[in-house]
């Protein structure tokens, strides 16, 4: 039986926000009688309320704070501890300092379970400013070269850009593809970041390695995403 893998951030719900209510009905009814698995970087509370209780529930697997926790039809199965250290701390925060960006809005370190979300604009914007801050660095891809330095000063940790505004920090190999170690056969992955230093790259970078096997879809959006399933069934 196939498996069917999906990012939420800008592959089933746009950024940060709740999945489109149609979209919500079709998928649904799409996912009965298939093997369905979530991965992303968000916690439990935000992945329920962008795409719902109903799917959360439903789907075989879910791994959030990718995949250092992970929750089976609501119940959770396991989850891995992850902290910042001092130098860490104290790296992060210069970064927050002498970013070129300057406007900050708070909430710039969000703990989660396995991992630290860093965010040199700070969770705590606007979805206008948050939206200016993805273009600002998609030409600027400070958050790129954030995640270079903190990988290259500390060989132990990891780091990858995700959604539009953050960056995912986590111990090295504790990254999205750890969801492959569980997951047996054929594999369809649906996600928007798979280019290096993008947190679906883990992911992209494994399957690739057995082509014949698995298949990636790229997706820009959500809708991209319910075009390619309307025609897989
Ligand atoms: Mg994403």
């Amino acid at each position: 039986m196939k498996n069917y893998i999906f990012d939420i951030d800008g592959t089933l719900t746009p950024s940060r926000l709740p999945i489109n209510k149609n979209f919500e009905f079709f998928f649904i009814n799409w996912m009965k009688e298939k093997n369905v698995y979530l991965v992303t970087g968000s916690d439990k509370e935000k992945t329920i309320e962008q795409i719902g209780e109903s799917i959360w529930r439903s789907v075989n697997t879910v791994y959030q704070s990718c995949g250092n926790q992970v929750w089976q039809h609501g119940k959770l199965l396991k989850q891995n501890e992850f902290y910042l250290n001092k130098d860490m701390e104290l790296k992060l925060n210069e970064f927050l300092n002498n970013s070129s960006w300057t406007e900050k809005f708070g909430n710039h370190f969000e703990q989660r379970v396995g991992l630290v979300n860093f965010s040199i604009i700070g969770r705590n914007c606007s979805q206008k400013k948050r939206e200016e801050y993805y273009s600002w660095d998609m030409i600027q891809k400070e958050r790129v070269q954030i995640c270079e330095t903190i990988m290259s000063k500390f060989p132990n940790i990891e780091a990858a850009v995700g959604g539009q505004i953050s960056i995912d920090i986590y111990e090295k190999g504790c990254n999205k593809a750890q969801v492959l170690d569980d997951i047996i056969g054929e594999i369809y992955f649906f996600g928007d970041k798979m280019e290096k230093g993008g947190n679906d790259y883990p992911i992209a970078e494994r399957l690739q390695k057995d082509k014949r096997t698995h298949t990636l879809f790229k997706v820009k959006n959500p809708t991209e995403t319910w075009n390619i399933l309307k025609e897989l069934h």
